[in-house]
């Protein structure tokens, strides 16, 4: 296949369509939620990612161009500002039209899949999965939904970007790549409020806990679920974890759901 032209350049794809974006933008608050310039931005990241990765529909699952735009658009939204990087090193999306199921061991092969690191591990039904080197794994009814009409605490694909962001500095712990002194607080912070879930789940395993307690699970899986709260529900996670938001706010920039 000949390369496109705007490699020869080193430049990004030509950006997407203005009118297929704002048909994205009619459908999709959290994009919608975005100041003029960042969502411009979002523009030329997505159409990076959809020259860059292959998406693929499995199980009889159909996707039309706006629903692959609306799925890197989404994707991409953790990369305002941190850029590109949590992009390289991987190529694949594969969309399952709902939950899936997951047989692997701990370095186990899912699928047809050869050399992968798990990130989950066991066997579970699951809406979403990252590979550090390797495909993002999503369920579009999950996704769909949540792209059409937010739901507080919960966005998918940024879950899983999240994870993608975590494993640039080649480990996965909950800390993204920082530069030095800003990832010495985020470590205490986010190990501080990552703690405290824990505690309060440790005393009572039935508690009511501000936010998803899925996040107490590891520490990148609470990064990744407060990055949900970020872009979905900004107040909350600001309410139950005060310092974590203002990381995360500075990390990825205004929620696009932050009331103005
Ligand atoms: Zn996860």
């Amino acid at each position: 296949m000949a390369r496109p032209w705007w490699r020869f350049w080193g430049g990004d794809p030509p950006p997407v369509d203005p009118a297929a974006w704002q048909a994205l933008v009619r459908r999709a608050p959290l994009i919608a939620g975005l100041e003029p310039a960042r969502s411009e931005r979002l523009r030329r990241l997505t159409a990076r990612f959809l020259d860059g990765k292959a998406i693929t529909p499995v199980q009889g699952l159909e996707l039309d161009g706006a629903d692959r735009l609306a799925l890197a658009a989404h994707a991409c939204l953790p990369l305002l500002e941190a850029g590109t990087a949590a992009l390289r090193g991987w190529s694949q999306v594969i969309v399952h039209p709902g939950a899936f199921r997951v047989e692997h061991g701990r370095h186990g092969t899912p699928w047809e899949f050869d050399a992968l690191e798990v990130v989950h591990e066991g066997s579970e039904d699951r809406e979403g999965e990252s590979w550090e080197r390797g495909p993002l794994v999503l369920s579009w009814a999950d996704l769909a939904a949540e792209i059409a009409e937010p739901e507080p605490g919960y966005q998918l694909v940024v879950h899983e970007m999240a994870h993608k962001l975590d494993g640039v500095d080649g480990v996965m712990d909950g800390t993204p790549l920082l530069p030095r002194a800003w990832q010495r607080e985020w470590a205490r912070d986010f190990g501080a409020a990552f703690e405290a879930l824990n505690a309060l789940l440790d005393a009572d395993p039935e508690a009511e806990t501000p936010i998803d307690p899925y996040a107490a699970e590891a520490p990148e899986e609470f990064f990744a679920v407060c990055s949900e709260y970020h872009f979905t529900a900004p107040d909350l996670l600001r309410e139950a974890f005060p310092a974590v938001a203002a990381h995360l706010e500075r990390f990825y920039g205004p929620s696009p759901m932050a009331r103005r």
